[in-house]
C-alpha cells in the first residue's frame, strides 16, 4: 500500500457515530438524507424523463413532405404544406376526421319489434 490508511477520518466517523450526542444524530440524519437524495432524485428525474418522452412521441405529427416533427400544429411550420391528422389507435392512419363525419341513426321503437 502506497497510501497510508486515513485513520483520522476513520476515527472521526466512528466518534460521530458513536456518539450518543445531538452531533452524532445531526450527522447521521444529514448523511440519510443526502443519500436518501442521491438515491431518489435520479429516479424521479428518469421517470419524469421517460414520461415526458413518451408525451412527446404520442403527441409529435411528423410531416410528410418533410418529415420535420412538429407538435400541436395544423401545418408545417418547415415547408407550409398540410400536417396528416392524428393516427389511428393501431398506428393507421385513418385519412377521415372524425368530426367531419355525419352518423345516421335510425330510431326504432322497442314495442314495434314483435313480442311473442
Ligand atoms: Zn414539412
Amino acid at each position: 500500500m502506497s497510501r497510508p490508511l486515513p485513520w483520522l477520518w476513520i476515527v472521526l466517523a466512528g466518534v460521530l457515530l458513536l456518539a450518543p450526542g445531538l452531533v452524532g444524530r445531526l450527522f447521521v440524519d444529514v448523511l440519510e438524507g443526502i443519500t436518501l437524495l442521491v438515491v431518489v432524485v435520479p429516479l424521479v428525474l428518469a421517470g419524469g424523463g421517460v414520461i415526458g418522452w413518451w408525451w412527446l412521441r404520442r403527441n409529435q405529427v411528423t410531416c410528410s413532405a418533410c418529415g420535420t416533427p412538429s407538435l400541436g400544429q395544423s401545418q408545417c411550420p418547415a415547408c407550409g404544406s398540410p400536417l396528416q391528422s392524428r393516427q389511428g389507435p393501431e398506428g393507421v392512419s385513418l385519412g377521415v376526421d372524425a368530426s367531419d363525419v355525419t352518423i345516421d341513426v335510425v330510431a326504432q321503437s322497442v314495442d314495434e319489434g314483435g313480442k311473442p
